[in-house]
């Protein structure tokens, strides 16, 4: 979805209490089966909780991937009013968006300088992260045929084997820093498994990322992730890198989340039904029913990022909802544009068609239902589909 066509200001954009302004985008709410709130000001509390506990270092924004799902240009717009000066993106068509709704802010694309592209990324103001000595080379040649003068990043891979300058190239390209306009406003690195904070690995990537700031005096640093920020200031450098946190992920798995939940999903109920004793429920009636049950249709499938691995059959129940205040398991298979819950447990009329089904929100997070469906909240955020009516509150 293209969220700057299809935003508009909502009619009634003062809300119940009177202060809270929201936005809306994606498809009108009749017109749809769910609805996904992102709360705009838990992301810019978050970024703010963030950015204190790693000040005097500075705080950026990872928006890659449409803001992890949560619509690129709001969540940069809010974090760009709360003060956030520096985001990193993965694309030059990302980075575009940010700039476009954050004229004065530092962009920087994470996927590095397709070739032929140097003249683009001049053009919209981005600056590539460089990551190998052949996109080097040819950022340097376009520097020096234009009058171009936008920074760049070095990306020195310190373990993770992926993208990245390799260490051996570090000492020599730290020469260039003896030239003036040198163009290089960053080094950094990435955490291979920084939600550990145990593993030895990070040390060893403190240390010799450590060696790489030595080496580059002068040049902003940066290596933590969300996850990274929380293993201490030794790992902070000049810059953190947040994404995941920001949108109320749990960057500590294993322990409280200290982040503010941002996202809220909804799916319509379009039909309730009785299934008797011994009747199956969906594609390769997968579940059947022990008992006689009362079954549930919410309009979310797997078309919207609700993924087949939430289905539940006898035995591997389901995602959790929470309907009618209670939480209920998704039953048999998820199909493309509908899920069915069993809600047997609950008592006779507190659910009617056109109530809505709780997927994300509440007491269900996005580590949660990621927990049930076999994946990590990164991919439950950035699966979110574009069906949904969005909803954006300030
Ligand atoms: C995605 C990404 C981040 C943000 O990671 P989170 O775990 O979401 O905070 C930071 N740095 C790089 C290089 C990334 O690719």
């Amino acid at each position: 979805m293209s969220v700057s066509e299809s935003i508009s200001p909502d009619s009634d954009a003062i809300d119940a209490h009177g202060s809270r302004r929201s936005t809306s985008g994606g498809p009108a709410d009749l017109e749809t089966g769910a609805i996904l709130s992102i709360d705009l000001s838990a992301i810019t509390t978050n970024w703010r909780s963030l950015a204190s506990r790693v000040a005097p270092a500075e705080c950026a924004a990872v928006v890659k991937a449409d803001a992890y799902g949560c619509g690129a240009e709001p969540v940069a717009r809010a974090l760009a009013d709360a003060g956030c000066r520096v985001f990193f993106v993965a694309s030059l068509a990302e980075a575009r968006k940010v700039r476009a709704i954050a004229p004065n802010a530092t962009v920087y694309a994470l996927n590095g300088l397709p070739p032929g592209s140097a003249s683009a990324f001049a053009d919209a103001d981005v600056r590539p992260v460089i990551g190998s000595l052949i996109e080097l080379a040819e950022w340097d040649a376009y520097r020096a045929a234009s009058q171009w003068r936008g920074g760049c990043a070095l990306h020195f891979d310190t373990g993770m084997n992926r993208l990245g300058l390799s260490l051996d190239e570090a000492p020599a390209l730290a020469t260039r820093l003896n030239s003036q306009n040198h163009g290089i406003s960053l080094v950094m690195s990435h955490f291979v498994c920084s939600e550990a904070p145990a593993d030895p690995l990070n040390e060893r990537q403190i240390e010799a990322f450590r060696d790489v700031r030595l080496l580059f005096r002068g040049v902003t640093s940066s290596l933590a992730n969300s996850s990274g920020i929380f293993i201490g200031a030794s790992a902070h450098g000049d810059l953190v890198r947040p994404g995941y946190a920001l949108y109320g992920g749990n960057p500590l798995p294993g322990q409280p989340n200290p982040m503010k939940a941002a996202i809220g999903l909804k799916g319509r109920i379009v039909q309730i039904r009785n299934v008797p004793q011994g009747g199956t429920v969906g594609y390769g009636a997968a579940w059947t029913a022990p008992s006689p049950a009362k079954i549930a249709v919410v309009s979310v499938g797997y078309a919207d990022g609700y993924v087949r691995a939430a289905g539940g059959a006898e035995g591997r129940p389901g995602a959790q909802v929470v309907v009618a205040g209670r939480h209920c398991h998704v039953v048999g298979r998820i199909s493309m544009d509908l899920s069915t819950v069993d809600i047997t447990a609950l008592p006779e009329h507190a659910v009617r068609r056109g109530d809505f089904a709780t997927l994300i929100g509440g007491d269900i997070t996005i580590d949660d239902l990621a927990a049930w469906t076999g994946t990590i909240g990164y991919e439950v955020l950035t699966n979110l589909g574009a069906r949904y009516h969005r909803v954006w509150t300030q």
